[in-house]
């Protein structure tokens, strides 16, 4: 995924951005650098605040438009440090890493980021397929483009890390383990429902407002095959029944 992901900066004005960026860059484990129209580059003062990315600099790829450095990407988030019109999908940084990791197993992905002063245009904006905002001070929203950098570059990191632990986790994690179905997780729901009926849990409150906030409280838990069987041998009990394991509808 680290591979596969491009950090594309449009029309940067001070040289020491670009060389902050490829800092941040490399030290998340990306490497993939394009500069659409810089106004500076390359320059001494790149070279100085990459502090040993040199690498990542000298390797950047220079563009005349935005399309040339999108070409060949499977999908493209552009950076907004403000919420703009809801014509794109808004993603924080965490959500869109999601994704980029979804897509990088399709092709390249990118991130492309915006000139200092003014952003990106609305024209740039239609070049990609979601808007990433990081969710910052509504009175202070803008944050320095190498630190927006930094951010997605860490959020993409850590995805991809996560997706490392998955991969293991297949090989090695016992199946019980393992993050229950949605059959699994709906079977415990009916059952979870139909405890609290028979213990007269609902009284007068709603039980559609109930269920939503306990399966709100499942999904967030990302619970277990395990913990599901446990969840209804509790149920079982309480319904006054023998343990509910076989009872798995
Ligand atoms: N006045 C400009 C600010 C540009 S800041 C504007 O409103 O768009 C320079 C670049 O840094 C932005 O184009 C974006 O790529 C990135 N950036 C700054 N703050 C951000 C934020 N809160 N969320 C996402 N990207 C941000």
């Amino acid at each position: 995924m680290l591979d596969n992901t491009r950090i594309v900066l449009v029309n940067t004005s001070h040289p020491g951005n670009i060389g902050a960026a490829a800092r941040a860059m490399k030290n998340m484990g990306l490497s993939r650098l394009y500069l659409v129209e810089p106004q500076d580059h390359p320059s001494y003062e790149a070279y100085s605040r990459a502090a040993g990315a040199d690498d990542v600099l000298a390797d950047a790829v220079v563009t005349n438009s935005l399309t040339d450095a999108l070409t060949g990407c499977v999908w493209v988030a552009a950076t907004s440090a403000r919420e703009r019109a809801v014509q794109w999908p808004i993603y924080q940084p965490r959500q869109c890493a999601k994704v980029c990791l979804e897509q990088s197993w399709l092709g390249d992905v990118a991130i492309v980021f915006g000139r200092e002063r003014t952003g990106l245009t609305n024209e740039e904006l239609e070049a990609c397929n979601g808007l990433v905002h990081i969710p910052t001070n509504p009175e202070y929203n803008s944050l320095n483009v190498a630190a927006a950098v930094q951010v997605l570059c860490y959020e993409i990191r850590m995805a991809a890390l996560s997706r490392t632990q998955v991969d293991g986790a297949k090989v090695k994690i016992p199946r019980e383990d393992l993050p229950a179905t949605t059959e699994q997780l709906d079977g415990m729901y009916r059952h979870l429902y139909q405890t609290m009926e028979d213990i007269h849990f609902f009284g007068k409150t709603n039980p559609e407002v109930i269920m939503r906030r306990l399966k709100s409280l499942f999904n967030r838990a990302q619970t277990t095959r395990r913990e599901v069987a446990i969840l209804r041998g509790i149920f079982s009990a309480a319904q006054g029944k023998k343990s509910g394991h076989s009872q798995q509808s």
